[in-house]
């Protein structure tokens, strides 16, 4: 009888002993991902590659990128959760924004460091950035895409392979305009949360970041477009983040430090490229790069081939694959990736039914039941038929979808699928699907035949 007793009293003593002191921080949140720490950080690392190639990223060696680096790493020490190798680079770009790629690269234009009229202003943009960081949010965001999007369903469950690879072979990536460095406004709230605890244990105001964010907000026009879409304003955010700020012990706030007055000095004199100018460069890269014309989503006539571990195919000489050749992969022209999504192209993969005895006819209508689950858009059109693939027994299947596409009115085009399966020795089975809008669809149509026509299974 007195054993219980005992054990309430104590845990009445712990409980009362861990929430005494009013200092409690934020704990960073958990969701479903894909993605292991590692495979995060390489994705990061993937994508930083490419902004440095998109975007006009100061060297390391100029003084502002220093300061920036000195200042994101003081406030990177106070972070919570996993020790990511956090790293910070300022973009040459007018407009005000910043975003943070997966596992620690964090950017930082050079207009927003002009507009911050304190240092605890700007601090607070990277502490923001950092916590997006800490939480995972883009890996986050990218997880539940795949998990969400075409033949993934299907994948997630049944194939090993890296998930970055499944990322590329999806179509998807992080990096410049990717639609995962786009936060919802549950992230917002919560990267300001955390980055108002961030702000607090590096010494500065966390109050200062609200008034940044409203300040950013309240100029508004073409110069804050881009941050107000990657970081949309949840409401409220003054008040909660001085609420969160309220049950932290006051204390004496960091005041400018002089490098940050030499730096505001430097950047006043400063010319950086608008938007507008880096996407001219941009354009005129492409036009005299080899790859031909940017709209181009033509099948050459001349082929090569892809050596996959399940089979070799054939497919036109100016198409990339994309992917994983150990499981699934995406065979698209250069332009037909776009979005975050593939318009035109064909994705190849596994299929393992879930009875293992179930033949092909059966085989492919679970197939097709669990393409259509998680794509609720997708009809059939006419009925399934039996073909042969290179001597080998298929089903083909006509699908109509909705494009990633739209026309110049803006409305969303209609998109053709063909799905294609074959039989593999041990039962399961390899399925196409073929992508294109539908007014596009014959002109590609040869050259998805030829691709079939050239399967050879191992
Ligand atoms: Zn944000």
């Amino acid at each position: 009888m007195m054993r219980p007793v005992g054990w309430m009293i104590l845990a009445v003593a712990v409980v009362s002993s861990l929430t005494l002191p009013s200092e409690a921080r934020v704990e960073p949140t958990h969701g479903f991902n894909m993605f292991s720490t590692q495979e995060e950080v390489q994705a990061g690392q993937q994508a930083s590659g490419d902004v440095s190639k998109q975007l006009p990223v100061l060297p390391d060696s100029s003084p502002v990128t220093q300061y920036v680096q000195r200042l994101g790493a003081q406030l990177a020490s106070h972070a919570p959760g996993e020790k990511w190798p956090y790293n910070f680079h300022v973009v040459n770009q007018k407009e005000i924004n910043a975003f943070a790629l997966p596992g620690g690269p964090i950017y930082v234009n050079l207009g927003t460091i002009q507009a911050a009229d304190s240092e605890a202003q700007l601090a607070g943009v990277i502490a923001h950035e950092i916590s997006h960081v800490v939480q995972r949010h883009g890996t986050r965001a990218a997880s539940k895409q795949m998990a969400a999007q075409l033949p993934l369903a299907i994948l997630g469950g049944m194939m090993g392979g890296s998930v970055l690879g499944r990322m590329a072979s999806m179509g998807l990536s992080f990096g410049v305009g990717s639609y995962f460095l786009k936060n919802s406004r549950q992230s917002e709230k919560e990267a300001d949360l955390l980055g108002t605890d961030i702000m607090y244990d590096s010494g500065y105001n966390p109050r200062a970041m609200a008034q940044f964010f409203a300040k950013i907000q309240a100029q508004g026009g073409s110069n804050t477009l881009q941050f107000l879409s990657d970081h949309p304003d949840p409401g409220n955010r003054a008040q909660y983040v001085s609420q969160e700020a309220a049950t932290l012990p006051a204390k004496k706030y960091r005041t400018d430090s002089p490098e940050f007055a030499e730096i505001k000095q430097q950047v006043g004199g400063m010319k950086p490229l608008t938007a507008e100018q880096i996407a001219a460069g941009q354009k005129q890269a492409a036009a005299s790069s080899s790859e031909g014309p940017t709209n181009d989503v033509t099948a050459s006539g001349s082929l090569q081939t892809l050596d996959h571990s399940d089979y070799t195919i054939s497919y036109p000489q100016n198409w990339r694959v994309l992917g994983d050749q150990n499981s699934a992969v995406t065979i698209a022209p250069l332009n037909g990736v776009t979005q975050n999504a593939v318009s035109y192209g064909a994705m190849i993969s596994p299929y393992q039914p879930e009875n293992p005895n179930t033949r092909l006819d059966q085989a492919t209508h679970e197939l097709l039941a669990s393409i259509r689950q998680s794509n609720p858009d997708l009809r059939q059109i006419g009925n399934d038929e039996n073909i042969r693939v290179n001597g080998v027994a298929g089903k083909s299947v006509d699908l109509i979808g909705k494009s990633p596409l739209q026309d110049q009115a803006g409305r969303t085009l209609e998109e053709r699928d063909w799905l294609v399966t074959v039989e593999r020795r041990d039962g399961s089975l390899l399925y196409f699907v073929f992508i294109a809008p539908d007014k596009d669809f014959g002109s590609l149509r040869p050259a998805f035949e030829q691709m079939l026509k050239s399967l050879r299974l191992k």
